[in-house]
């Protein structure tokens, strides 16, 4: 198996939950680094990387909505929830000596640059970790749906959706010790069968692009590069 990677550039979403380690609520300085390490060792490779952070791990719109606010309310404190994590993100890269830059999708000047694409594109090519931050923009939508958009507007080879388990199950794989990885699913599979690999809406905007989806464990060390060099365990959903 060669080396190289098989994407040139890609854009990795990490849910909040992600950086939350073995706690229940906000970042986990020790799993920050770790993940890290991961996008570290994948610019090392020759894979451009840029991401795209959830915000669950501090608030999530619907359920502030659940809750009394009113939802576009609740959705921005959500947006600016994933702009914490993409601060405390950059830090963390920044300690392991990752350039990075953070794209505010709501322009924060003070706190990062506005998400502008070309610009995003540029730092890219430079060899920078680009973080966006603040999903969309736009309340309603999710950081799933964000990532798709990015991928998109940033002509990635892929999406990386690195969450704690090591692909798309027929069953909980935590609950039945039965259950099937799938290694390839289409997107209509997906759409059709309802699986929580991402929202409708990222599908279907991953479909109308071409971008292949590959679901893979951010929890397992070192699976990052290997997925990038095709050795990884994960599923892949595409055409
Ligand atoms: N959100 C939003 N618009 C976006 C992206 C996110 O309103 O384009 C809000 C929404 O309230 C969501 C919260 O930000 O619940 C955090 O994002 P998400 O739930 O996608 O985070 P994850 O589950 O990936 O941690």
């Amino acid at each position: 198996m060669s080396n190289e990677p098989r994407f040139k550039r890609v854009l990795l979403k990490l849910s909040g939950e992600a950086l939350m380690g073995d706690g229940s609520y906000g970042i986990d300085p020790v799993t920050a680094n770790r993940v890290s390490q991961e996008i570290k060792r994948a610019r090392e490779i020759g894979t451009e990387v840029c991401v795209v952070v959830g915000g669950g791990n501090i608030f999530r719109g619907i359920k502030g909505a659940a809750e009394g606010l009113d939802r576009s309310t609740a959705d921005h404190m959500g947006m600016l929830a994933t702009v914490m994590n993409a601060l405390a993100l950059q830090n963390a890269l920044e300690k392991v000596g990752v350039d990075t830059r953070v794209l505010s999708a709501i322009p924060m000047a003070s706190v990062s640059e506005p998400y502008i694409r070309r610009r995003a594109i540029r730092h890219l090519e430079k060899g920078r970790v680009v973080i966006f931050a603040a999903g969309t923009g736009n309340p309603f939508f999710t950081t799933d749906t964000a990532a798709a958009l990015r991928a998109a507007e940033m002509n990635c080879n892929a999406l990386l959706k690195g969450t704690q388990v090591d692909g798309v199950y027929n069953a909980d794989p935590k609950k039945d010790p039965s259950a099937v990885r799938y290694e390839h699913l289409s997107y209509m599979d997906v759409l059709r069968q309802d699986l929580k690999v991402m929202d409708a809406s990222a599908i279907s905007l991953s479909r109308e692009n071409n971008i292949p989806i590959v679901v893979f464990s951010i929890q397992t060390q070192d699976e990052l590069v290997k997925v990038l060099q095709g050795e990884g365990t994960c599923t892949i959903v595409g055409e």
